[in-house]
């Protein structure tokens, strides 16, 4: 017996680690440093709304709250972030749940980051987010 709550995860961090880098606009969010709309909180992660209102109606930023830069360098970090992605997808209906690593791969904040992006038919958004310009404009 574990003690914990019935559908909790066991794997889970208890308690977010403490570590913010200096500069990083993310950690100064998750400080409370920089203006931003915090959509969601949980211990370990927040969502905000991007800071340009995103690339459609209900993008959110999952991003948790230890600086870490990308999804590679603490697995467990984001798997964490993730889940929490996962949660917000399932409310979005249709949506791509998206991150980058390094600037080849358009990454621009060097902080681990889930786009959580609504899609809709017909929404003209193309990947990597480039919106789609009809022809001879
Ligand atoms: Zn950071």
């Amino acid at each position: 017996m574990t003690g914990d709550a019935p559908g909790s995860c066991p794997r889970l961090p208890r308690a977010p680690r403490r570590t913010q880098r200096p500069g990083c606009p993310f950690c100064l969010i998750v400080l409370g440093g920089a203006p931003a709309t915090v959509l969601r909180e949980w211990p370990e992660t927040i969502a905000i709304r991007p800071r340009h209102g995103g690339v459609t109606d209900g993008h959110v930023l999952v991003i948790p709250r230890v600086h870490v830069a990308d999804v590679a360098e603490d697995p467990e970090v984001s798997a964490t972030t993730m889940l929490r992605a996962a949660e917000l997808a399932g409310e979005a209906g249709d949506c791509n749940v998206i991150t980058s690593r390094g600037p080849s791969a358009t990454q621009t904040v060097r902080h681990l980051h889930l786009h959580v992006v609504p899609r809709a038919d017909g929404d003209g958004l193309l990947l990597p987010w480039t919106v789609a310009r009809p022809a001879g404009s």
